[in-house]
């Protein structure tokens, strides 16, 4: 574990935390572009250039009791470092607190919902991740939600939306029977058969993959792919789920491709992202 430094407003600790922050520093399948292990850091560093207090949601996270585990140690081999994922999210979960998880690659996922029970999962991606297998390994980024189906057909997960979507091989759609998908072309004529979907969620986990962004908004992504969402597009998403949410993670965000700015957008929608939910939870 790294207890360096800590995201800005969670000096809570962890017995009388409510949100707890942990940081998953991996990235051994990425191809294109690697280096989203050192995202957790660098969002970390970002996070102290905004304020604590969210202006959009009038909450301050350092009122939230937020705590910051660090890292997570990640020198395993791919599938035993995704059982210990699933162990340490489940483990916060028992403990009556809420999740947040910084990546790190989207495979990270497949092993933060692999433990929890009767979860909807709601994922915000450019991709579909349909793929059963790539460069070898079925726990690769691009078979991410292809592991979560598997979930759901074990009845562990009930149900899966990926909103986002502008990217897939013909076969990836054709293994997405059962998901139910809202494109990122969906999205551009009206978000209110997403919203209107959303509603009728509960327990809901939420995966970010930073390239649902588009690439004009969030550049420093590892797979960026044109036409996504904006920034007010995904906190009305986000605003709509955040209240009935169990967990949340934000993935596959390159610093290195980075000005600062895609680091600082993860920042503040982690700080928002928590400010939301302590608005609108019931
Ligand atoms: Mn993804
Ligand atoms: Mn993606």
């Amino acid at each position: 574990m790294n207890f360096g430094l800590f995201f800005a407003g969670a000096d809570s600790d962890y017995s009388s935390s409510r949100y707890v922050i942990l940081g998953i520093p991996f990235d051994l399948t990425q191809s294109f572009r690697p280096g989203s292990r050192f995202a957790p850091g660098r969002i970390r560093e970002a996070s102290w250039n905004l304020e604590s207090y969210s202006f959009d949601y009038g909450v301050d996270i350092s009122d939230c009791s937020v705590h910051d585990m660090g890292n997570l140690d990640v020198e395993y081999p791919h599938e035993i470092l995704l059982r210990k994922i699933g162990e340490r999210v489940s483990e916060i979960v028992e403990d009556g607190k809420f999740p947040v998880i910084i990546g790190g690659e989207h495979s990270i996922t497949a092993g933060c919902v692999s433990k929890l029970k009767k979860v909807s999962v709601l994922i915000l991606d450019a991709h579909f991740d349909m793929r059963n297998e790539f460069d070898g390994s079925r726990s690769n980024h691009a078979c991410v939600t292809r592991r979560l189906m598997e979930m759901r057909d074990a009845g562990t997960v009930e149900e899966i939306v990926l909103a986002g979507v502008r990217s897939g091989t013909r076969e990836e759609i054709e293994n997405g029977d059962g998901l139910t998908v809202f494109t990122a072309r969906d999205l551009s004529y009206g978000m209110d058969d997403l919203l209107s979907h959303l509603s009728s969620l509960k327990n809901i986990y939420i995966s970010l993959d930073m390239d649902c962004f588009d690439p004009s908004v969030a550049p420093a992504v590892s797979t960026p792919e044109p036409g996504g969402l904006n920034f007010r597009n995904v906190m009305r998403i986000l605003e709509r789920v955040a209240g009935k949410s169990m967990g949340f993670d934000l993935v596959e965000v390159v610093p290195e491709y980075d000005s600062g700015n895609t680091c600082i957008l993860s920042a503040r929608i982690i700080r928002d992202f928590i400010a939301m939910r302590e608005k609108f939870k019931g």
